[in-house]
Parts: C-alpha cells; structure tokens; sequence
C-alpha cells in the first residue's frame, strides 16, 4: 500500500481540469510505483527536475510517457535526455537552446521546448525576463534552429498567499504570450502553451489562461528530499 491514495487525488485534479488543459504530473522526488498508480488511471505526462532520477525512471516505466523536464536543465545534461524528452519547459538561456539544438540534431529529431519567464518576485528563481525574452526573440537566432520548435511559455508564480499578486504575475504571463504570439508566432498552431499553475494555485492559473499545469503535491503527496 502507498501512504498516498494517489489514484483518488489524481481523479479529483483531472475531473475539475478544462478539456484544453493537459495535465503535467510532477513526480520528482517519488518512487516509480507512484507514477505507476497514475499511469494506471490514464496519466501520461510526467515533469521531473533532476537528469539522474529522470534517466532512471525512464528505464523503470512504460514506453509511451511523454517526460517533461521542468527544472532548470544544466547545459552539459542536455545529451542525457535528448533522445527520448517530450518537452524541455524550462529554457532560460541562449546558450541552452543552442545545446539542445545540437543534441537533438544528433539524434535526428525535433524537441518541444518552452521560454521559462521570471515574473516572481523570488530572486532564486530562473527564467527569462521580459525584455530578456523579447531580445532573444527579436535576434532571431532561434529560428535557424530546425530541431527545436518553441511551443509557449513556462513560468511560476510567486510563492504567497496573496491571490491578488499571484493572478497579476500570470495575467502579465496571458499577456506576454499574446504578444509575442502575434509578434512571431501567429502563423504556428503549435506555439500555443501556456505553462503555469502547481499544486496551490493551479485553478487561478487556469483563470488566466493557463493549458498546461504542473501539479505534484495534491497528486503525490509531500515530497521527501
Ligand atoms: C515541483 C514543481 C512543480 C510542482 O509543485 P507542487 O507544488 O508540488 O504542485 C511545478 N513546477 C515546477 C517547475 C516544479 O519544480
């Protein structure tokens, strides 16, 4: 028996979750069976943050999980995971995505990434800022990249209570996106993610916009480090 009725929580999440909004299953930190028992009802997306755990995970579970890697990704552990990584969401550097066209190239295939922006207040957090994000966009550099395709835009909120802060962190995100959508991306159908919304205030998230939340604790369960 796990100490989590992580079947249960999983229903519960994906029952009050909008049809155009995936589900991003965060299991970093918990054991396989863990991710077993969410396999079993049907999840297929799994987030993980660490390359380790990740590349042991991948051995001990089914084929057809699409990992997403949503931690800050060391440029020299890019070649790691670049065979089989469904989505990269956190880029927050040039120099990442240039690694990551390169591993990608090598193993012939093309990788789904995001721009991870920093709008929280938090200084520990990674990401792009605004104007960090439109210089690497107006460059242009990106777009000799044929095997990477950007497909939205990651970021996390600040971590408070304050709800008033937290909806105007992704409402600044919605916005954003709409920008930059128009701006380069209004003729590609699949620049259309908006990453954003964890455990504590995925259901805000979805109110601003969100397609995609990264849910781990109300699924999971407390992680132990
Ligand atoms: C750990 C993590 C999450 C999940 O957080 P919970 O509060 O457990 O839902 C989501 N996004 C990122 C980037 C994370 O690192």
């Amino acid at each position: 028996m796990l100490d989590y009725d992580v079947k249960a929580n999983l229903k519960e999440v994906t029952a009050k979750l909008p049809q155009h909004v995936k589900l991003v299953a965060v299991s970093k930190f918990h054991p396989s069976e863990y991710l077993m028992e969410a396999y079993s009802e049907g999840q297929r997306i799994f987030g993980e943050s660490q390359v380790q755990e990740l590349q042991r995970k991948v051995t001990e579970l089914p084929d057809d999980i699409q990992w997403h890697f949503i931690g800050h990704l060391q440029t020299n552990k890019v070649k790691y995971i670049a065979p089989y990584i469904s989505m990269i969401e956190a880029v927050d550097s040039m120099k990442l995505m240039v690694e990551i066209q390169k591993q990608a190239a090598k193993h012939n295939r093309t990788i789904d990434v995001l721009l991870e922006l920093h709008i929280a207040e938090e200084e520990t957090k990674y990401g792009l800022t605004l104007d960090t994000c439109r210089d690497f966009l107006e460059s242009g550099e990106w777009r000799k990249m044929n095997n990477v395709r950007i497909c939205g835009l990651m970021m996390m909120a600040s971590y408070t209570d304050d709800t008033r802060q937290i909806k105007s962190e992704f409402t600044l995100a919605a916005n954003f996106f709409d920008e930059i959508k128009n701006k380069y991306f209004a003729d590609a159908d699949y620049f259309c993610e908006r990453s954003w919304g964890m455990s504590h205030d995925y259901p805000l998230a979805i109110e601003c916009g969100s397609t995609m939340v990264r849910v781990g604790t109300k699924i999971f369960g407390p992680r132990v480090y």
